[in-house]
């Protein structure tokens, strides 16, 4: 075989960046190649969606590193790993070589999931490439359709209403963030949305799209509404990018299934990042996270392990937003069907939300209160049995009432 490395890095996003530092970590020497179908190399994320549409943003902060052969890694780019070959320890790449590997890592993360029916002329973010495509077709109108209520279609729609665009915000729940959060915070969100000039079209879904001139898009929505814009952006969650692993007959369910030390079922073959499930011990369930946090915390522990660390992954990642001039973290179970409990300093501003499973903290949202996610964390580790507001006031907001 013409080409062997002894760790072999599928993905070129944050968690695989993250696992060739881990590496490095352990192992100064030994070769390492990262294979990415992007066309440009490693970068956060999260300025996508946000510092990159506010004044000052810079496109140069973005990238992960300038150079990978100062950490000694070949980085390929618009290289697709079509398949991997157990057996003899190599994957075959889309254009039809062979590399070998003595350890491989599945840092694959996540393929924007599709608007049903795959209308023509909607653009999915969730990279650099993306980021650039979106730049230059606003350019031409002043009115754009963000599709969808999660956190990239909130970060979207805040986004392109600051770069000055009057934005037509699409989504089937009842408010904003209404998975996620409970309905008077996201009714408030949803409302601050409207009063910046969003034009919310809340409970509505797109049925279709047509070209219309100057390259702008109409959008048809289930209500007969029609909607134009220069450029239609959906951000409708990811579906994990599983079928490397899954055509070698490997029950995929949610993600890879992986061990504490990112490990999966297959001899040598490891996963990190957003396409991992794994055990989490505070949780006490397995879960799949697609947060900067994990993706950077999960492939430096993996990627060490991959070299001989030995370390179990049993960290609680957080993750954050910012919507327009609300910012948030959180961390653990954040979803709206919980029951929660919430502590104010400044309602629907300032405070903590609670989520409760089983009469458990299991989850938590801090909104403009910072450096509390270790006591978050501690709460949520704790498994105090919870009865009533009076045994969370005051837990995060240091104001027992
Ligand atoms: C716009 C945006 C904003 C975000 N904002 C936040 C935020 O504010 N807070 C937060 O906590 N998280 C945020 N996230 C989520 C966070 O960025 C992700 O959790 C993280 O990037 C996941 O990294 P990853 O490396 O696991 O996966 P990905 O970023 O999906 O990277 C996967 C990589 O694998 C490559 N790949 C896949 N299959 C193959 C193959 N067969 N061959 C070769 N290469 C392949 C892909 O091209 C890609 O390079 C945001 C995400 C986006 C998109």
């Amino acid at each position: 075989m013409a080409e062997s490395h002894k760790y072999v890095i599928v993905g070129g996003g944050m968690a695989a960046d993250a696992a060739a530092r881990g590496i490095r970590r352990r192992d100064a020497q030994g070769s390492v190649l990262m294979l990415s179908s992007e066309s440009f190399p490693p970068h956060d994320r999260p300025p996508l969606s946000k510092a990159l549409w506010k004044k000052g943003g810079k496109v140069e902060n973005i990238w992960r590193s300038l150079d990978y052969r100062e950490l000694r890694v070949t980085l390929r780019l618009g290289e697709q790993v079509a398949a991997i070959r157990p057996g003899p320890h190599e994957v075959a790449l889309a254009s039809g070589a062979l590399v070998g590997y003595e350890k491989l890592l599945l840092a694959t993360g996540g393929m924007p999931r599709p608007l049903p029916g795959n209308p023509e002329g909607v653009m999915y973010f969730r990279t650099a490439q993306d980021y650039f495509g979106l730049r230059r077709a606003i350019l031409s109108g002043h009115e754009a359709v963000v599709v969808g209520g999660g956190f990239i279609g909130a970060e979207m729609a805040a986004a392109l209403t600051l770069a000055g665009k009057h934005v037509h915000m699409v989504f089937p729940e009842r408010g904003v963030l209404s998975r996620l959060l409970p309905a008077p915070l996201s009714d408030g969100i949803t409302d601050d949305y409207r009063r910046r000039g969003v034009s919310v079209h809340a409970g509505r879904t797109v049925t279709g799209t047509k070209p219309a001139d100057g390259g702008a898009w109409r959008v048809m929505l289930d209500d007969g509404t029609l909607l134009e814009g220069a450029a239609v952006v959906a951000g409708l969650g990811i579906v994990p990018e599983v079928d490397l692993l899954a055509a070698l007959g490997v029950e995929c369910r949610d993600g890879i299934a992986v061990d504490a030390y990112g490990a999966t079922s297959v001899g040598d073959v490891y996963a990190a990042g957003d396409v991992a499930n794994f055990f989490a011990p505070a949780l006490n369930q397995r879960i799949r996270v697609e947060h900067e946090d994990h993706a950077n915390r999960h492939g430096e522990c993996v990627g060490a392990n991959m070299a001989g660390a030995a370390t179990p992954y049993d960290y609680l990642p957080y993750f954050y937003s910012d919507l327009f001039d609300l910012g948030f973290e959180a961390v653990g179970r954040i979803d709206s069907r919980l029951a929660t409990l919430d502590d104010w300093i400044q309602p629907g501003q300032q405070g903590a939300v609670f989520y409760l499973d089983g009469g458990q903290v299991v989850g938590v949202l801090c909104v403009d209160l910072w450096d509390r996610l270790d006591a978050a964390r501690q709460l949520i580790a704790g498994g105090q049995r919870v009865l009533g507001p009076a045994d969370v006031q005051g837990r995060l907001t240091g104001e027992r009432g």
